[in-house]
């Protein structure tokens, strides 16, 4: 239950503005998984202690033998609601998952993600960036033409790079859809050619969707750098990251080590859990985890991050791992990690309260697997800047708590 403090000191503001008491704090970016009080002061975190005076706050709630994280960030989803056909209202989507950041993986392009970054993003609570779509238009056209690059004209690399540098801090890198359907599969070869360079250009990373890759993936892989994403990583589609005797293919082992991010960008088509299984089997995790959610048909399953987080860690990763793939490990990769993906005093304060509700719970994924598991974290509070967003089934207009 969440208790309002009535004992709030008399005279003179409290010391901070919201107290999380009680819970169990897992913040794999400090390595703490331990009962700690998480206080809140002018949107940041104040301080984090075994124990804090209720009565320092002008709110308290107690979160007793709940699981506290950092705000969760989602590294591929699709966010620009309007701009996208099939694009999410963020609000409705991460905040009930827990999720306070979440990445627009290239729904838009130089051309036109303008709106995304004056009008939709400004207008969530989310914390909302961007990768910048290598195609003018990003994936504006998908409906119509059924792939964004189907007109190579689109693929513009010093525009996008210098898209890119004029938005610092907004426009965290390139993103290129390796698809099938995306581009003719003759000029594959050029236009990723071109995001690697536009990413070169820009200084940033390039995420990859590596899933249907029209060209072998280990062509793709071998421009990808430290700090550059795989995304999409355990599809099951041809070309995927097993070999013909399910065996994790030589050059995904050698990208992963040395440092190119294996993000999960699970979408319900794209991550299929016996190709997750046999790579988590292998000893080959995700760097991170990260839902790709749209607007899907009814008959796609797609998750929220919360759910994934249960689901790889009923797949076999140790929860303190697929929070960690959730938090300070996208936060890293996004240059971040002075400001989110943890909750050390000083950072954002972004944090989500879960319920760990155990029984037997059951994921699925499109081509027909299922996952059982014990454990499912469900969402109870999620706070941003330092305010409860969301709580128990409840979007929180601005200032309720
Ligand atoms: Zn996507």
């Amino acid at each position: 239950m969440t208790v309002p403090s009535n004992d709030a000191p008399t005279g003179g503001s409290p010391q901070y503005d919201l107290l999380l008491k009680g819970g169990t704090l897992l913040d794999p970016g400090q390595g703490i998984n331990d009962r700690r009080d998480v206080a809140f002061k002018d949107g940041l975190v104040a301080q984090v202690a075994p124990r804090i005076d209720p009565s320092s706050a002008t709110t308290s709630l107690d979160v007793t033998g709940k699981l506290v994280t950092p705000g969760l960030i989602d590294i591929h989803g699709h966010f620009y609601h309007g701009g996208l056909d099939n694009a999410t209202d963020a609000d409705e989507v991460c905040l009930p998952a827990g999720v306070t950041t979440g990445i627009d993986g290239g729904s838009a392009g130089w051309a036109n993600y303008r709106a995304m970054r004056d009008y939709v993003f400004p207008s969530r609570k989310t914390r909302l960036l961007a990768f910048l779509h290598i195609g003018a238009i990003g994936l504006a056209l998908n409906p119509v033409v059924g792939g964004e690059l189907q007109d190579v004209r689109y693929v513009d690399p010093d525009r996008t790079a210098d898209t890119i540098k004029d938005n610092p801090g907004f426009l965290l890198g390139v993103k290129v859809r390796m698809f099938v359907n995306s581009m003719p599969p003759w000029e594959a070869h050029r236009v990723l050619k071109q995001a690697r360079e536009a990413a070169d250009k820009a200084g940033l990373s390039l995420m990859v969707h590596v899933s249907g890759t029209p060209i072998p993936l280990p062509d793709i892989l071998e421009v990808l750098g430290p700090g550059d994403i795989a995304t999409h990583i355990f599809n099951g589609r041809a070309e995927n990251i097993l070999d013909k005797r399910d065996k994790v293919r030589p050059e995904v082992r050698d990208a992963a080590g040395r440092g190119v991010v294996m993000d999960v960008a699970h979408a319900g088509v794209h991550c299929d859990a016996a190709v997750a299984r046999a790579a988590l089997e292998q000893g080959l995790f995700p760097t991170t985890i990260s839902t790709d959610i749209h607007v899907a048909p009814p008959e796609r399953i797609v998750y929220r991050q919360n759910d994934l987080v249960s689901k790889f860690h009923a797949m076999g990763m140790p929860l303190e791992d697929a929070v960690a793939a959730s938090t300070i490990r996208p936060a890293k990769v996004l240059g971040m990690a002075g400001e989110i993906g943890s909750l050390a005093p000083g950072m954002a304060g972004d944090a989500a309260v879960f319920d760990q509700r155990e029984g037997r719970f059951v994921w699925h994924d499109m081509a027909g697997h299922n996952v059982d598991g014990s454990l499912r974290l469900d969402t109870h509070l999620t706070i941003r800047s330092g305010r409860v967003v969301y709580r128990d089934g409840l979007l929180l207009p601005e200032g309720d708590c």
